[in-house]
């Protein structure tokens, strides 16, 4: 709309005192337009207006003024749920989501291993979520996850800039279940655990065998002192406030409902306060693909995990949510509408769909560049078991039946794996193969992934049970 000369962003109309700030296009590029609000930096464009570009630090003066362009503790809501974003392209899709359903939005999200894969940094995150968040006028609660982070650095790099949540992972400090017996358990866990019966409610009694309690001990104790020690450091003494998450997914064996109440109890017994755990569930979470095990056993444990976080007053945090869509409806039951679920692959592999279905010709060189070394230098990133074999060959496939490719699990992983790699590649000159191309188009074409996002997603909340306003 035209406001005040500008072409605008009719929803991104915001005042202030006596002045208004608004997002505007410029050729095919956004800017922040100030009025009588003199904090922007940016050049002056007549009548007391600033043209200020996507900078981060008029990012942070946007934070300030604007608090809902900031991120806030979104875990101790019922429902959140985690949406990275490797690209900073897809909030304007997730706001569509959110402000039609009943849960609350993480749209910052990402490791570092992310970060580093994608060449960004938390600062680039944070902003991209803020300016969209200010353009599209999203007025409910967001939170941004400085996500699976493993040191001290990291953890106050994420929080020093405002990151309204941690997920501490402690899988580096989780031990193998020990292949001998200690001749005797410390006493104190003894008298704390031996002979009783901890009555968690529903029904439900749990009580450790000696063995059961010296593996939870064995694996499980370093981390606990590792979790403690970062609480301790950064959130407990009050110098930042976030939520903190623990994150115990990310180990070969699952976490038996023994030791995720072993590792819940120890740590709130050392006065650790935290808003979500993520255990390791039975079965597989594999990126961007549906649950791979037995589901009626999931079923089964996700319950006594859901009871356990109800008896301490935490809820469960499901890692590697994307497209686990046979076990939504047991955790939407089981946890009674109350979790954190985190996606990302699937934003990307949603972005990727859009490149197969309006620049087949681009999508097939990705593709091939993906199969012929891409996919072997990723996996040792990655936990998957895809087998390229099953991909059909991309040669007898017609133009308009690439999309397809994004049905088939195998090809799913192809493509959702590589991410890092084909966003990194570059040519002989040093430009990028692949990235420009996509930027472009993902602009041109916003309005596709955008639908696309609302349909993809919009399936992994309704499956949960997640209820439109
Ligand atoms: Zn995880």
């Amino acid at each position: 709309m035209d406001y005040l000369g500008c072409d605008a962003y009719e929803k991104s109309i915001n005042s202030l005192g006596s002045g208004v700030a608004f997002m505007a296009k410029f050729g095919d590029e956004d800017f922040i337009v100030a009025k009588d609000i003199p904090d922007f930096k940016g050049d002056a464009i007549g009548d007391g207006k600033i043209k200020a570009p996507l900078t981060h630090e008029n990012a942070s003066v946007m934070r300030k003024l604007f608090t809902h362009t900031a991120p806030s503790r979104v875990l101790g809501k019922d429902r959140s749920f985690g949406v990275g974003d490797r690209l900073g392209i897809a909030t304007y899709g997730h706001i569509k989501l959110f402000e039609e359903y009943d849960a609350y939005p993480v749209f910052a999200q990402q490791s570092i291993r992310e970060l580093t894969l994608t060449n960004r940094t938390y600062e680039d995150v944070l902003d991209a979520v803020t300016f969209a968040v200010f353009r599209e006028g999203f007025k409910k609660e967001w939170g941004a996850d400085g996500d699976h982070l493993k040191t001290a650095k990291d953890v106050e790099y994420a929080l020093s800039l405002g990151y309204t949540m941690i997920t501490l992972d402690c899988s580096e400090h989780i031990k193998p279940a020990p292949s001998t017996r200690a001749a005797s358990l410390p006493s104190s866990y003894n008298a704390k655990y031996m002979g009783k019966k901890f009555d968690i409610g529903e029904g439900i009694n749990l009580s450790f065998t000696e063995a059961e309690l010296g593996d939870c001990i064995a694996i499980y104790g370093e981390a606990i002192d590792f979790a403690s020690g970062m609480y301790k450091q950064f959130l407990g003494n009050g110098k930042y406030s976030a939520d903190f998450e623990i994150s115990i997914d990310e180990t070969d064996s699952p976490t038996t409902p023994l030791q995720h109440y072993f590792v819940a109890r120890e740590l709130i017994d050392a006065g650790v306060s935290f808003a979500t755990m993520a255990p390791r569930f039975c079965g597989e979470f594999q990126k961007g693909i549906d649950y791979k095990g037995d589901l009626a056993q999931f079923e089964k444990e996700i319950k006594i995990h859901a009871v356990i976080a109800r008896h301490f007053k935490y809820k469960l945090s499901i890692h590697s949510g994307s497209d686990k869509f046979s076990t939504f409806p047991s955790i939407g039951k089981e946890t009674k509408g109350i979790f954190h679920i985190k996606t990302a692959g699937t934003n990307w592999l949603e972005a990727m769909r859009t490149v197969a279905v309006v620049d087949p010709l681009l999508y097939r060189e990705i593709h091939e560049y993906a199969l012929s070394s891409a996919f072997e230098e990723a996996k040792k990133y990655y936990h998957v078991t895809t087998d390229l074999n099953k991909i059909p060959d991309i040669k007898t496939i017609a133009d308009n039946e690439l999309p397809l490719l994004f049905n088939n699990n195998d090809s799913r992983q192809l493509i959702h794996i590589t991410y890092g790699l084909i966003l990194s590649k570059k040519n002989p000159d040093g430009s990028f193969t692949f990235k420009d191309k996509l930027c472009k188009l993902w602009k041109t074409h916003s309005d596709l992934y955008t639908q696309a996002l609302v349909r993809h997603i919009g399936k992994h909340l309704d499956l949960l049970g997640i209820k439109k306003i």
